[in-house]
């Protein structure tokens, strides 16, 4: 198992796929939007979290995964992930839906063993199935309990448990902060390795309507920042998703996308001190 390397380069991984999503299909377009939200020039590159961006941490972009829309993605994404860990790099996967966290999880913990998962999301995504997918973006959060991914899974914006959603999470001992008595606070400082799995909908879709699943009564950026600052634990590895950029508007959802990005290296940065 490798030490933790000083994080100071954070690898972007492009993951362009939204063939396990339900309702409407956009995310495969997010990495473009996000990596030119991120090299614009409206903001000059610092984070708030940590020293000023660009003297504790950079990106190295690898670009898009050239994906084949079939089962064998999977081998795609766990291979870049493990190539960037392998070059002392964090991985940041910028998605795609939410089922590319089932394999870039699985190749973090194979690195660094069971995880600690920081999961924003509105919706928990630990269905059994949903359509009859077991791949579905609804679906990732059992995979990887299942698999034995994560020994503690924290969820954070949650606003449309279930029944059957409620069991699973009883089931795979998933903690979850609702939305319905969120605090920054309520949110446990989880110990490393520590990955964080961004779906944008955890944000309030005033916010960020670039998103395929409009939920309102959702975190504020302020909020999701603030829970992150907390965190302390070495970041393993990283991935925000969801970002559909047909409903966007002013990119808006690009921007917010792009700032999470810059932030949550940063973090990794801070936190590898
Ligand atoms: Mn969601
Ligand atoms: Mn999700």
């Amino acid at each position: 198992m490798p030490d933790f390397p000083i994080r100071r380069t954070v690898r972007l991984i492009g993951v362009p796929t939204d063939i396990n999503s339900s309702f409407l299909r956009g995310p495969a377009q997010g990495p473009a939007a996000i990596r030119k939200a991120l090299s614009s020039d409206h903001a000059n590159g610092t984070a708030e979290i940590g020293d000023a961006f660009g003297l504790d941490v950079s990106f190295n972009d690898v670009g898009d995964l050239p994906l084949k829309e079939d089962p064998t993605d999977d081998w795609l994404i766990i291979d870049a992930v493990e190539a960037a860990i392998a070059a002392g790099e964090m991985p940041f996967c910028l998605g795609g839906d939410h089922a590319i966290t089932f394999p870039a999880a699985a190749a973090v913990a194979k690195a660094y063993g069971p995880l600690s998962i920081l999961h924003f999301d509105a919706h928990p995504d630990i269905y059994e199935a949903f359509e009859g997918n077991l791949r579905s973006h609804a679906s990732p959060f059992a995979r990887i309990m299942e698999a034995g991914i994560a020994r503690r899974l924290v969820q954070v914006g949650i606003r449309t448990l279930n029944p059957h959603q409620a069991a699973q999470a009883r089931r795979f001992d998933v903690e979850i902060v609702r939305m319905a008595d969120f605090a920054p606070d309520k949110v446990p400082v989880l110990d490393g390795p520590l990955y964080i799995s961004f779906d944008l909908d955890g944000l309030d879709p005033s916010i960020v309507p670039g998103v395929s699943h409009h939920e309102p009564g959702g975190l504020t950026v302020r909020e999701a920042l603030a829970v992150l600052s907390r965190q302390t634990a070495p970041i393993a590895g990283a991935d925000i998703v969801k970002l559909n950029p047909a409903r966007d508007l002013h990119d808006m959802t690009a921007t917010v996308a792009a700032k999470l990005v810059r932030e949550i290296a940063a973090l990794a940065a801070r936190n590898a001190r």
